[in-house]
């Protein structure tokens, strides 16, 4: 038995990748088998891809940090053939090999059922991103947040990460500005998600000029960090909190303490990746069953194995819209 593979192999330091047939044999240890429908494209995954930030250490390699598909073989009592199943993060797709491939074999530990709400390809269009997005919004309403509180803000709102981010709070009756560098392009689809407002991602790129601006934001949830975040820490409201989930623009923050004394903000870390297994099917049953699925489907771009190459040089250059799903069949 064989699988179908975008494998990537390393020579004089630069990376190649080809869409190949593998034998069964060459897949990993591991006591869940999955025949895999879908994979998607997150900014990790450009990463990977390009061979930036060094995630990978061995080649030849499968990425895909995402994966959705139905199990065809299991060791494990709690996973049986048949049952349709996702993994996202525990460093699958990096030091593992991923989801870019027609079968893949993971740890039963890191499984999640796919919820019965969606599709395999509405999973992957969740995928890490969405699955983030949730992440942060629970963080923010453990520290508070609730809606009518005021406008939550949603920086790189056009990526994915964002696109679900705004989707996400909208659909859960929050009051949602989206920022974004792509406003010109992009507004429509962000107010049809369910921004209320769209603004200019130079409005709050700046580093702030004092320790604290006026109160705007009754949360944030950043995927772009560095000099935004440092801007948007100092424009938190009273009590509220930003979820730190990403760094598209940046690792630097800089600002000072005087928000967390005198406004008693939150600064919420955000780690999809090894986050445990217990608590993440709910996250995953929550997104599913809030996102409006025609919608999701809309922010939805399918592409195949070769055309990941390419993709990975356009996520990592801010210009993938929404989220792109990878159809390891096509
Ligand atoms: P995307 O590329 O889809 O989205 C990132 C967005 O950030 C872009 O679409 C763009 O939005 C904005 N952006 C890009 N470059 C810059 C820049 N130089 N300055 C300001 N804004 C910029 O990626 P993802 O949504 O997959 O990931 C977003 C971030 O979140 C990444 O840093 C990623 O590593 C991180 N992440 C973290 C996770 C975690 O567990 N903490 C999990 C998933 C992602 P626009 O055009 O709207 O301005």
């Amino acid at each position: 038995m064989g699988f179908r593979a975008l494998l990537t192999t390393q020579v004089d330091k630069s990376l190649h990748h080809e869409v190949v047939e593998l034998d069964d044999s060459r897949l990993p240890d591991g006591d869940v088998t999955i025949a895999v429908d879908y994979s998607s494209l997150n900014y990790k995954d450009g990463l990977i891809l390009t061979g930036r930030g060094r995630l990978v250490k061995d080649y030849p390699h499968i990425g895909g940090i995402d994966l959705a598909g139905t199990v065809v073989e299991s060791s494990s009592s709690k996973w049986s053939a048949g049952q349709r199943v996702l993994v996202t993060g525990f460093r699958v797709g990096e030091i593992w090999w991923g989801g870019y491939a027609s079968k893949a074999r993971v740890r039963s530990g890191w499984v999640c059922s796919v919820p019965n709400a969606i599709s395999n390809r509405q999973a992957m269009a969740i995928g890490t991103a969405g699955f983030t997005a949730m992440l942060a919004i629970d963080m923010l309403e453990q520290t508070g947040l609730r809606p009518g509180q005021g406008p939550v803000l949603v920086t790189g709102a056009a990526g994915g990460v964002g696109s679900t981010a705004v989707h996400l709070l909208a659909r859960l009756g929050y009051e949602v500005v989206a920022s974004t560098g792509r406003a010109a392009e992009r507004r429509d689809e962000l107010v049809a998600y369910g921004a209320s407002d769209v603004i200019e991602r130079d409005s709050i790129a700046d580093l702030p000029e004092r320790p604290l601006l006026s109160e705007r934001w009754a949360g944030v949830v950043d995927a772009v960090g560095g000099s935004t975040l440092s801007h948007v820490l100092a424009e938190l409201k009273y009590g509220a909190g930003v979820a730190a989930c990403g760094l598209a623009g940046g690792d630097k923050i800089t600002g000072t303490v005087i928000p967390f004394l005198l406004r008693g903000n939150n600064l919420l870390g955000i780690d999809s990746v090894m986050r445990p297994v217990e608590g993440r099917q709910e996250v995953w049953e929550r997104a599913a069953n809030t996102m409006d699925l025609a919608m999701l489907d809309a922010m939805t771009t399918e592409i195949g194995l070769a055309d990941l190459p390419a993709a990975g040089e356009t996520i990592l250059a801010g210009q993938v819209a929404g989220r792109w799903v990878v159809n390891v069949n096509r």
